[in-house]
């Protein structure tokens, strides 16, 4: 029993729940309010999981992919700046090289160069990890909704998939 959602967007179906990524979707979610996300044309949204057929929507996990790259980055928040490289990369974060001392919550602005002569993709973070592997970082609310970062995404997860860094994602 249960209700099954579609997307407001495109009106598709098997639209995927998503995980919590801001205060405001915190509180949404003790209202029984949940974050879900299309696959068809990525729309992020909030609606009732109230009497949700819960194995119609699973949770989504592309988002978490991570796709090993080698990207320059340049950082920076508050006194410090660093640069360092981009060891790999998904919606929701990603993990560097860096000689620069960062501390877990450290909030940065973020600044990967996605190849020659392309603007830099500035994206905020919060460190959430630091050790011999790398730095982790969480992208901060936002990120999902960068275009760039969702085209490059796209691009790596699927090889199939035509899109390139400039490419803007088909709404
Ligand atoms: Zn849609």
């Amino acid at each position: 029993m249960g209700h099954t959602l579609s997307c407001p967007r495109c009106q598709k179906e098997g639209v995927l729940r998503s995980h919590l990524q801001s205060l405001r979707e915190y509180l949404a979610s003790l209202l029984f309010v949940s974050p879900f996300r299309c696959p068809a044309c990525s729309h992020r949204f909030l609606a009732s999981r109230l009497w949700l057929d819960h194995s119609t929507h699973p949770i989504d996990r592309r988002q978490h992919l991570r796709i090993p790259v080698r990207l320059y980055l340049s950082f920076s928040g508050g006194k410090v700046r660093g640069e360092g490289t981009v060891l790999d990369l998904s919606m929701g974060g990603c993990v560097i090289k860096s000689e620069t001392q960062v501390h877990t919550d450290d909030i940065f602005y973020l600044q990967l160069s996605l190849g020659e002569g392309e603007q830099p993709l500035e994206v905020a973070a919060i460190v959430r990890s630091v050790s011999a592997r790398g730095i982790g970082f969480k992208f901060l609310r936002g990120a999902q909704e960068n275009k760039r970062l969702l085209a490059f995404a796209q691009a790596h997860v699927d090889p199939s998939s035509k899109s390139s860094f400039n490419t803007t994602v088909a709404a």
